[in-house]
């Protein structure tokens, strides 16, 4: 039977990451509740039905963002509007920002968190594609301590990460946008939700006219982000142009063989608009960076 209301659960509000671990460890088919904005409408559906949901808004500090070296500190529960808005985010890593400012609507933005979209991820989500293309650690805490995981090895398949049963996202760690080093994130997003039909991350540097280094992250058209790694090296190496831009760009069909359909936009289509979307992204990280 259809039905609008999570079947029943227990709930919890711990106040520390230890205290939270041991509820989601302890207790039968526990889960972590942050901005509610993908589990609760999960729940109302009964796609998903946790016997208890352990909530983690009261914890203190893991909202922050500050700079940390040459890395930003982000806590996993600062919502996507606050990465936007973060003066530290928007001058050290601009990309981030760029792209926090792109998700859902102002009402997703003021609840949802970076943590639970990555912890979530969903094959549309922004995030996933934009950790990945900016080489950025999760930090984890879980009943046998710390991890750190690379953003390479966190996403495992649609709606699957690396992270254990009862192992929290706690933080993420985003390399300082270095100078002559620039990034984009572009979009076509679906014009309901605002997920992603294809997306793309490109972060790119530049020294004396010439790419040193270039990353092209594909996101919404695979299960997981896609490297489009020899795209992304036959820039390595070469003039900045727009006929290598124009090049690579071509070259990202390679990366998504495994491209998803769905009734809104086909695998072809997705892939069509990854192909734009690179050049686009391309472009302008150049420019950034100062090519
Ligand atoms: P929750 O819903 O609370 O949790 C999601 C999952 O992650 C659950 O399984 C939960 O147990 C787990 N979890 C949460 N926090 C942690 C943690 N710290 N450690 C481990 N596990 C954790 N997203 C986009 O990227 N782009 C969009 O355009 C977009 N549009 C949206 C439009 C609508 C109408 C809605 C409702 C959502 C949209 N989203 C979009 C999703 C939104 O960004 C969610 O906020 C996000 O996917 C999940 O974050 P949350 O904090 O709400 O997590």
């Amino acid at each position: 039977m259809y039905t609008t209301r999570p079947a029943e659960f227990t709930y919890h509000r711990p106040t520390n990451v230890e205290e939270a671990v041991a509820l989601l460890a302890d207790l039968d088919e526990a889960r972590p509740l942050a901005g509610g904005h993908s589990l609760l409408p999960a729940m109302k559906i009964r796609f998903s039905t946790p016997l208890a949901l352990v909530d983690l808004g009261s914890i203190h500090g893991l909202d922050r963002i500050e700079r940390d070296g040459d890395g930003i500190q982000i806590g996993a529960l600062s919502t996507h509007a606050s990465v936007a808005a973060s003066q530290v985010v928007r001058d050290d890593c601009p990309m981030l920002a760029e792209a926090a400012d792109q998700i859902g609507d102002p009402q997703v933005r003021n609840r949802g968190t970076i943590g639970g979209s990555l912890a979530h991820a969903d094959p549309g989500a922004d995030y996933p594609t934009v950790v990945k293309a900016l080489g950025v650690t999760v930090t984890t805490v879980g009943p046998d301590g710390s991890r750190q995981i690379a953003a390479d090895d966190f996403f495992t398949g649609i709606f699957t990460t690396a992270l254990e049963p009862a192992e929290l996202v706690t933080s993420v760690r985003v390399p300082v946008t270095q100078s002559g080093t620039g990034g984009a994130y572009l979009k076509h997003k679906h014009p309901a939700s605002g997920y992603a039909v294809a997306a793309v991350a490109a972060v790119v540097s530049v020294d004396g006219g010439t790419c040193s280094r270039a990353r092209v992250v594909i996101g919404g058209v695979t299960g997981v982000p896609a490297e489009a790694r020899e795209a992304a090296a036959s820039l390595e190496g070469s003039p900045v142009s727009d006929e290598a831009i124009a090049a690579a760009s071509a070259q990202v069909a390679g990366a998504l063989g495994d491209a998803i359909g769905d009734p809104y936009a086909s695998a072809e289509y997705r892939t069509h608009l990854a192909t734009v979307l690179a050049r686009r992204a391309l472009t302008a990280a150049f420019e950034r960076a100062g090519a």
